[in-house]
């Protein structure tokens, strides 16, 4: 296979980035993924606006390629033989002198991968996962999807060494998110619940889909904090995101979710959403 770094088609051997890059150094860059499914790359144009989103509010310029991304993502499917499976594509600042800010010339270094995985065969869409809820001791800049997830690396490590297959973060006011997703509850009355939208989460592009295709099937979808008692309480549990799709939840700590099993709404919701997939043009 090949990656794209720089302007470049590489053999992933061949590519190689600077001591000096300020993602190494600092942290500071910003990534997206998409899931691929049968050629289709899901939600191009949401991941490409948050992408554009999280250049402006860190101030990573924009490299010279952000025109061609759509072909070059398409490029990197075709040449890496991709049927199923992920975009992972990453901006930092570049190269420069250690220092905190940089100089404003740097060429931001542009990385793109692609990973074969057919994330729909993966028996926990079926099962559901156990997690452990986790203190959110993250920043509060949460709705830039930033490289910096030492948080969310150690978050799910340690929920791994308990058995749990994710973490899921709280604050003092409820749920925020999960480590790597977005978190939704069912209430008793079948309605689908997930935070509003603020600093203290990331505006996942698999959140608006699901949430856009559960009103069209006529589900009231509501945006409101979930505290911790009430998402113990939830009927239904699951996560989205790119890489997880819709994730049902029937383990949160030491409590049972529901009866243990993947939740009606659930199950229609992920059907839901691998129908707009397939609706999707392949690229
Ligand atoms: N929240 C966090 C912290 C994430 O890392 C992710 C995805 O990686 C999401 C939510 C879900 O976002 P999306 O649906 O765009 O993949």
């Amino acid at each position: 296979g090949e990656l794209f770094l720089n302007g470049r088609y590489l053999p992933p051997e061949q590519a190689t980035v600077s001591a000096f890059d300020r993602g190494f150094l600092f942290g500071e860059g910003i990534y997206e993924v998409w899931l691929v499914v049968g050629r289709r790359l899901v939600d191009l144009d949401s991941h490409l606006s948050r992408l554009d989103r999280s250049l402006r509010e860190t101030g990573i310029p924009v490299p010279p390629e952000r025109a061609a991304l759509p072909t070059i993502l398409a490029e990197i499917i075709t040449r890496n033989a991709i049927t199923d499976g992920f975009i992972y594509l990453q901006i930092t600042s570049g190269a420069g002198e250690r220092n905190f800010t940089g100089e404003a010339s740097t060429r931001p270094t542009l990385l793109i991968l692609a990973q074969e995985k057919d994330a729909l065969a993966a028996p926990a869409l079926q099962s559901g996962i156990a997690v452990d809820l986790v203190p959110d001791i993250r920043w509060l800049r949460r709705d830039i999807k930033t490289i910096m997830l030492l948080p969310q690396v150690m978050a799910k490590k340690a929920a791994m060494a308990h058995g749990r297959q994710d973490a899921i973060f709280y604050d003092s006011t409820g749920v925020t998110e999960g480590a790597s997703a977005n978190v939704f509850i069912v209430t008793a009355q079948g309605d689908v619940v997930t935070r509003a939208l603020s600093h203290e989460l990331l505006p996942g592009c698999t959140r608006n889909r699901v949430m856009i295709l559960a009103r069209e099937a006529g589900l009231t979808v509501r945006e409101e904090t979930i505290t911790v008692d009430a998402l113990l309480a939830a009927p239904e549990v699951f996560l989205t995101s790119a890489t997880s799709l819709v994730m049902p939840v029937v383990r949160i700590g030491d409590s049972t979710i529901g009866n243990g099993q993947r939740g009606a709404t659930t199950q229609r919701l992920q059907q839901l959403y691998l129908n707009y997939i397939d609706s999707l043009p392949p690229i």
